[in-house]
């Protein structure tokens, strides 16, 4: 099968990077080394769909065929607000309204119905990745087990998840001992202009590290993009926790003991510089009160997710996705006020204790 373009070749190696090529045209692309595994994946996450949203209710898709071009031209205005907000959100929805537009011969009411169930179907996916990263990544709950029992727990609840397959190719990349060389990417308008033979022959001689053969990832949707990051973090085991300060799940990029995110938090300094000089911001480990907050947080957990009977087809969900899902924004709101000194460790358990009872009566 063909890829149309705009769509990205995707390069994994060794390292935690994601080395991607987005190839707008034949003769045009841009290469990108994204840093920190699955960074795009929380971000995502956390990218705010509203201005979108807002935008799409005022499209008028009564008369569709009659002003075409101009919704048309909405709706591509509307893909741009995403510009610069994400890595490749917007190159990715910008890449499926170019395969609507232009590569589909569905009626001009279907392909504007199209392009705005594909902004709801990203707004779902972000509560399905808050839960795939949680359930199978997060620092702070399922701890008792490893990390494929965590991904059987999320298969359990995501059947959907263990069935998608992405597209792969096999290409020449400098890639050498395991690991893509930026350095050696070879930049060019057009193919023609180059003399690949020589440039290959003269990298080969002058070089330590030769020239390879390499398998890349042909990535043409924004799910696709999603699905290869994430299941790239889980293959590497890499963690996510919430940061201290803002409350936000942060990538735990290696090994070392960190508490707060990079984000801005207030002026142009982010949580981790503002958290490194709040002494009284203390970590899980040492806060009792956190601790005792996470124990029952993560029995509400439990429960929902079918923990007990995660090998098993018995239904014992005794919460539903509804109740869990308000329970634990709820949750996350009073351990933020918590953290910003609006109620103390007493007031926090006691509300939370207080809002796990009336679920109680349903197990
Ligand atoms: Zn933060």
């Amino acid at each position: 099968m063909e890829a149309t373009y705009p769509f990205a070749r995707v390069f994994t190696d060794k390292t935690n990077n994601l080395n991607v090529f987005f190839d707008e045209s034949p003769t045009a692309n841009t290469f990108v080394q994204l840093k920190d595994m699955g960074k795009c994946v929380v971000e995502f996450c956390e990218l705010d769909f509203s201005e979108c949203l807002e935008e799409l209710k005022k499209l008028n898709t009564e008369e569709v065929s009659s002003n075409f071009e101009e919704i048309k031209n909405r709706l591509w205005y509307i893909v741009d607000l995403l510009k610069d907000k994400h890595p490749y959100v917007q190159f990715f929805l910008n890449s499926q309204m170019v395969l609507t537009f232009y590569g589909s011969d569905k009626s001009k009411e279907e392909q504007v119905g199209s392009i705005i169930h594909m902004f709801h179907y990203y707004v779902d996916l972000q509560n399905t990745y808050r839960i795939a990263l949680e359930v199978c990544l997060s620092e702070e709950v399922l701890n008792e087990y490893t990390l494929p029992e965590r991904f059987l727990i999320f298969g359990n609840n995501f059947p959907t998840f263990n069935r998608y397959m992405l597209r792969t190719r096999y290409g020449i990349a400098p890639m050498s001992y395991g690991e893509f060389d930026k350095s050696r990417v070879l930049r060019y308008s057009d193919p023609d202009e180059v003399d690949m033979k020589k440039k290959l022959a003269d990298i080969h001689r002058d070089s330590q590290t030769p020239i390879n053969m390499a398998s890349y990832f042909v990535i043409q949707t924004l799910e696709e993009m999603l699905y290869l990051e994430f299941m790239e973090m889980l293959k590497r085991g890499i963690r996510i926790k919430h940061c201290a300060l803002c409350d936000k799940y942060f990538v735990l990029a290696d090994k070392r003991k960190r508490e707060y995110c990079d984000r801005i938090y207030k002026g142009n300094r982010t949580c981790k510089q503002i958290g490194a000089k709040l002494k009284f911001n203390k970590s899980v480990e040492e806060d009792t009160y956190l601790q005792q907050f996470q124990t029952i947080y993560n029995r509400m957990y439990s429960r929902y997710y079918r923990i007990d009977a995660w090998d098993s087809n018995r239904e014992t969900n005794s919460i539903t996705e509804e109740e869990f899902r308000h329970w634990s924004s709820h949750a996350s709101q009073l351990r933020l006020d918590y953290k910003a000194g609006k109620l103390d460790g007493e007031e926090l358990l006691k509300a939370l204790k207080y809002s796990t009872k009336f679920y109680d009566n349903e197990s």
